[in-house]
């Protein structure tokens, strides 16, 4: 898959989950895959943006990467294997198919990894699962990508999970509209593209 270095913006984020805007950093999945994540601290750049990490815990994944590049890479790398397993699971699911067993594995091992270093914390409320940074490490953000993918998978929010209509997109999201319609992942860029592309055909149809 064809890597590009791109800069996130707040715009990129429009998954309606963690799991499911992990799955949007590849862009155009569908045609010509583009994977936004050229390195870990691109990873971080993106984690930044969903507000599901806070700034200490960003910051420390960022001084351990810089000590340790090797680490952090192989950490992208398995961050990258969960987000083609997802792919699959998710984007099956917006099909209506079952996904490859293979997918579902390579899911439920990464799910399974981070729950060996979860706690379940009683005295919250309600009570939460929470992951335990020292342990998870570099892994973090994978970890809490894997939590969340399993929360969707088991909730009635999965049959709101869609795949964007515009051409080049293939971004998912979960439709958390009330009437259900949604069909661009952003109005403003694919469905916008969506219309002047239906207006060119019919500029053309009437010529
Ligand atoms: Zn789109």
């Amino acid at each position: 898959m064809k890597i590009s270095a791109h800069r996130f913006r707040p715009m990129d984020i429009v998954g309606g989950d963690l799991a499911v805007d992990f799955v949007n950093t590849v862009t155009n999945w569908d045609v010509a895959p583009s994977d936004w994540l050229d390195g870990y601290e691109r990873l971080l750049e993106w984690a930044a943006l969903t507000g599901r990490f806070d700034d200490a815990e960003l910051a420390g994944l960022q001084r351990r990467a810089a000590a340790d590049p090797k680490d952090a890479g192989a950490a992208l790398a398995r961050a990258k294997a969960l987000r083609l397993a997802l792919y699959e699971v998710l984007r099956a699911a917006t099909d209506g198919r079952s996904p490859s067993s293979e997918a579902v594995e390579a899911f439920m091992i990464a799910w399974k990894q981070a729950a060996l270093v979860s706690q379940l914390d009683l005295s919250a409320v309600p009570p939460r699962l929470d992951l335990d940074a020292a342990q998870a490490g570099l892994d973090i953000v994978a970890h809490r990508v894997a939590a969340a993918a399993m929360e969707l998978l088991t909730d009635p929010r999965l049959a709101r999970l869609k795949r964007c209509h515009g051409s080049r997109c293939g971004w998912l999201f979960v439709d958390t509209s009330k009437a259900g319609r949604r069909r661009w992942c952003d109005m403003t860029t694919c469905g916008n593209e969506e219309k002047a592309r239906r207006y060119a055909e019919r500029r053309r149809g009437t010529d």
